[in-house]
């Protein structure tokens, strides 16, 4: 069979750590074509274009700084062009861009591809709740499959041990998916039940804003600890961006938007905008007091309630009672 050609589309954080390793599996092996696109959102860093710098030093210099790309990784700032061809399209973009991302391609993208989706999100439309990949699979058409983990894109690229799982409810995808994303230290399984990891991958990062409101108001292992669950969440609590800056909003009382500009140099948070998407869902099913730390998250950090009461918000919790 003719080799599978894969396109990454997105270059953040996490996209430029995932082609680091696609990259090198799709050189490897002779079943993927070596060389593997990356849909770079082009903006000028330095006084240069950024798909230009990765195409010339091999770097992602903004989202992933310190890391070499392999040479076969070809940014390509035409979105529509890079999934040209491809017969494996991973979508690892901020959930909020997966829309556009979705009309842009569709009318140049294999009609047969298979998608991968490694967004962390969900999706509140006016008929409920709605995960990426289903979004992605509406519009588009193709098999969609997700990989999701404890998966901290620095650690991904510095080539730290952890694991990660594929949801792939199609098993004939299973083991070529596995082939492409794994290496000695990025462990893979495939499981049947996707829509459970992308589940547990999107609600975790609401979690993670509350771990960090309970850093940013000085509490103690216990309390932070009264909300973890395993894995990913533990991860995402103590390692991860959500929980950085819900430790500066408890800490600064500046808003979501101003620390996520003033900190994260571009990249994007997906734990508030995920706490508001579940809200409406939860809202609209008249279930709100039965997730009273999604909806403290979100009344926090978007309805000017205060961050001091973020206990008092859970001390009524349905489990409690
Ligand atoms: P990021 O937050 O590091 O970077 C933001 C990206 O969005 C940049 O590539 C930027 O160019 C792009 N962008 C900005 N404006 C845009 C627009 N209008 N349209 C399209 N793109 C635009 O990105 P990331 O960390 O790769 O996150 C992608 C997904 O991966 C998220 O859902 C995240 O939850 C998930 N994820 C991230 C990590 C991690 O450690 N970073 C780990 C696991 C999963
Ligand atoms: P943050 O987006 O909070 O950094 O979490 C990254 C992640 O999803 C780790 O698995
Ligand atoms: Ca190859």
């Amino acid at each position: 069979a003719a080799p599978k050609k894969v396109c990454v589309i997105g270059s953040g954080n996490w996209g430029s750590a995932i082609a680091k390793i696609v990259g090198a599996n799709a050189a490897r092996y002779d079943k993927f074509d070596t060389t593997v696109n990356m849909w770079v959102f082009e903006e000028t860093v330095n006084g240069r274009k950024l798909s230009e710098i990765i195409n010339t030093d091999h770097e992602n210099v903004k989202y992933l700084p310190g890391h070499k790309l392999p040479a076969n990784v070809v940014a390509v700032p035409d979105l529509a062009e890079s999934v040209k061809g491809a017969d494996i399209l991973i979508f690892v973009v901020p959930h909020q861009f997966i829309g556009r991302v979705c009309e842009t391609i569709k009318d140049h993208m294999k009609k047969d591809a298979v998608g991968m989706s490694l967004i962390k999100g969900v999706d509140a439309g006016p008929e409920g709740l709605k995960l990426i990949s289903e979004v992605i699979r509406s519009k588009l058409s193709i098999t969609m499959t997700v990989l999701m983990g404890a998966n901290i894109a620095n650690e991904v690229a510095d080539e730290k041990f952890c694991e990660t799982t594929i949801g792939c409810r199609d098993k004939s995808y299973g083991s070529l998916l596995k082939e492409l994303m794994e290496t000695t230290n990025f462990r893979v399984t495939v499981v049947e039940e996707s829509d459970v990891v992308e589940i547990c991958g999107a609600l975790k990062n609401i979690v993670a804003v509350g771990a960090g409101f309970c850093d940013g108001l000085g509490f103690g292992d216990n309390t932070k600890a009264a909300s973890c669950g395993v894995a990913d969440l533990i991860t995402t609590c103590y390692g991860g961006r959500n929980r950085k800056i819900g430790e500066a909003f408890a800490k600064t009382g500046k808003s979501i938007e101003q620390l996520e500009m003033e900190l994260l140099n571009g990249q994007k948070l997906q734990g508030p905008a995920t706490a508001s998407e579940v809200h409406q869902i939860l809202k609209q099913k008249n279930m709100l007091d039965k997730f009273p730390l999604f909806t403290a998250v979100h009344e926090i950090c978007f309805n000017s309630h205060p961050v001091t009461d973020f206990i008092k918000c859970l001390q009524n919790h349905p489990e409690h009672m």
